[in-house]
């Protein structure tokens, strides 16, 4: 174990005592933080160099002296995970091991004789935590409690939007989320995100900036960089890319010119506003040629995208969609890419984290580019990444800056960063592997009440369900839905009649519910109440009813 001992000058001569005694203890490497002599010093010093060494990791636990112990509590308890407890007796040390786990103790420099405290400490030292449900269940609400301080400045500052960030932890912690595109992202990634790096200017790249004072930025980024590349077993990796639009925007700037032909697949069928849509500048500035779907498989028809790639003969294909729940074919697509001469673009921004985890073949191997953004199944905050060979490096750097954008948001490059990291770490595997299998339980579970879910099934985060079969519209759907808890959106399926402001589906997915925590049991329990939602959309007393059942089941997952 490694113990950090620190003490102001009320505390030295019990903290000498403890140095000589605690040394002979196996298995403890006793560090000394001060004070060494009896001059005047500040508590709240020693007080947050044990903390900051708990909080990084460098101690395991810790001790702290003053003259009533008071002041080294206060000062050690503003951080997050440390729960420093003021121990007047062998007793009291033991039961805070036990039922707080506390990891610093406190003494009272004034009060203890030299050899009580060596004896608290001891009892402290040797007593483990218990682990048991009601105190685990304790010390994790405290622990969570340290949430609402991360924005207690917000509170003072600006109440009106305190109150909007208020508002969305409540909504995360009394509904389900099953918004396909969205995920729960964690303290590690929010704290990247909202650090002082939005302070700096860095246009330009890692070494390579405009400005002076770029090392640590330059740091965040490159560590970005290499662990996209790693993650994704890439060649190049561009991380400035604001959102995953002007990662789509980047590629098609740097190969094309207005007028050139992109074959994709249309938003109405499960693709992206970026792959052509007439409303955006994709569908503006260059001429799209869409595929779809098979009427009857609803799924992709590799053989017709053949086809209009032999006869249109475009300079671009785009692979990758916002609502298609099926695997995508990536060597195939490799090869109607080569069958024509066009270069392929995979836009993984919905299935990145699944990508990432293993869960889902990897287009890297396939494509000249692969685009994505890193705040959907890839968990990470909003921003776009674009991946690319070796070759094409240079043209996509020069495109995203300057060619469209100016400084990037060193931040949220941070929060990438952060979040290539967690991704990388063998325990992503599993939540991938588990989206997939949490949403074919929510499939199963739709299916056994009557559902059509477009194409089948799934084999990813995502599920369609065409609700106009069962006389409703998405819109109608997704607000009673809404009214019970359960957050999902209304959703064009392929060959839909309604208008996309109306639609005939929803579209469901389970990125953030397994983030939560979520498995098989609580799969069903929601497929369970989707349907006798469905089955009784203009049922007000049934919304209530499952809106308090849903909240009595996040309340068990809570927002991290
Ligand atoms: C979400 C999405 C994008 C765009 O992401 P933004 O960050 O909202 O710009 C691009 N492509 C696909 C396939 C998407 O699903």
């Amino acid at each position: 174990m490694k113990l950090v001992i620190g003490c102001d000058h009320g505390g030295l001569r019990v903290k000498e005592a403890l140095l000589a005694a605690l040394s002979t203890r196996p298995d403890t490497a006793v560090t000394d933080l001060g004070t060494r002599t009896p001059d005047s010093v500040d508590y709240a010093d020693y007080a947050v160099e044990a903390a900051e060494a708990l909080v990084e990791g460098r101690a395991d636990a810790a001790i702290l002296v003053c003259t009533t112990g008071v002041g080294m509590s206060i000062s050690a308890n503003r951080f997050t995970g440390v729960r420093a407890a003021l121990c007047p007796s062998a007793a009291v040390a033991t039961k805070t091991r036990t039922h707080n786990d506390a990891n610093v103790l406190v003494l009272a420099g004034e009060s203890l004789a030299p050899a009580e405290a060596v004896q608290i400490a001891h009892a402290f030292l040797d007593t483990p935590f218990t682990g048991e449900t009601r105190h685990a269940r304790r010390v994790h609400k405290l622990e969570r409690a340290s949430r609402l301080s991360e924005i207690a400045h917000l509170a003072a500052a600006d109440p009106e939007v305190h109150a909007a960030v208020r508002g969305q932890l409540a909504q995360e912690n009394a509904t389900i989320n099953l918004i396909a595109s969205e995920n729960t992202v964690t303290r590690a990634v929010r704290e990247a995100s909202g650090s002082v790096l939005t302070n700096k200017y860095a246009e330009g790249y890692p070494g390579k900036r405009w400005y002076s004072g770029c090392v640590p930025v330059d740091t965040a980024e490159n560590l970005a960089i290499e662990r996209a590349k790693r993650l994704f077993g890439a060649e190049h990796a561009n991380v400035q890319p604001h959102c995953g639009s002007s990662a789509n925007m980047a590629v098609y700037f740097a190969l094309l010119k207005p007028g050139d032909t992109i074959l994709s697949m249309s938003l109405d069928q499960g693709g992206h506003l970026t792959h052509g849509s007439p409303v955006n500048f994709s569908g503006q500035l260059f001429k799209i040629v869409p595929y779809c779907v098979s009427r009857e498989t609803e799924q992709l028809d590799y053989d017709a995208i053949e086809a209009l790639a032999r006869e249109h003969k475009p300079k671009l294909i785009v692979a990758g969609a916002s609502a298609y729940p099926r695997v995508l074919d990536f060597p195939r697509f490799r090869a109607i890419a080569d069958g024509c001469g066009a270069l392929l673009m995979v836009d993984m921004a919905h299935i990145a984290g699944l990508v990432a985890g293993g869960a889902h073949p990897s287009p890297v191997p396939y494509a000249e580019f692969v685009t994505t953004t890193t705040h959907k199944t890839l968990r990470g905050p909003r921003g776009g990444l674009v991946l690319c060979r070796e070759a094409f490096a240079k043209a996509i750097d020069k495109t995203v800056f300057p060619g469209l954008q100016g400084g990037p948001l060193e931040n949220i490059i941070a929060a990438k960063a952060v979040c290539f990291g967690e991704a990388l770490q063998p325990s992503f595997k599993d939540y991938a592997r588990q989206v997939v299998e949490n949403s074919q339980t929510l499939a199963s579970t739709l299916a056994a009440r009557g559902f059509h879910l477009v194409s089948g099934g799934t084999d990813n985060h995502l599920l369609l369900v065409n609700v106009a079969k069962r006389g409703l519209t998405g819109k109608d759907a997704a607000a009673a839905l809404d009214a019970a808890g359960i957050i999902c959106n209304k959703n064009s399926i392929p060959f839909d009649t309604n208008s996309p402001f109306v639609t005939s589906g929803i579209r469901i997915g389970t990125a953030s519910v397994t983030t939560r925590g979520m498995r098989g049991e609580q799969m069903r329990m929601i497929g369970g109440w989707i349907a006798d939602i469905l089955e009784g959309v203009a049922d007000t007393s049934l919304q209530a009813r499952v809106r308090s059942e849903v909240a009595a089941l996040t309340a068990l997952f809570p927002v991290p």
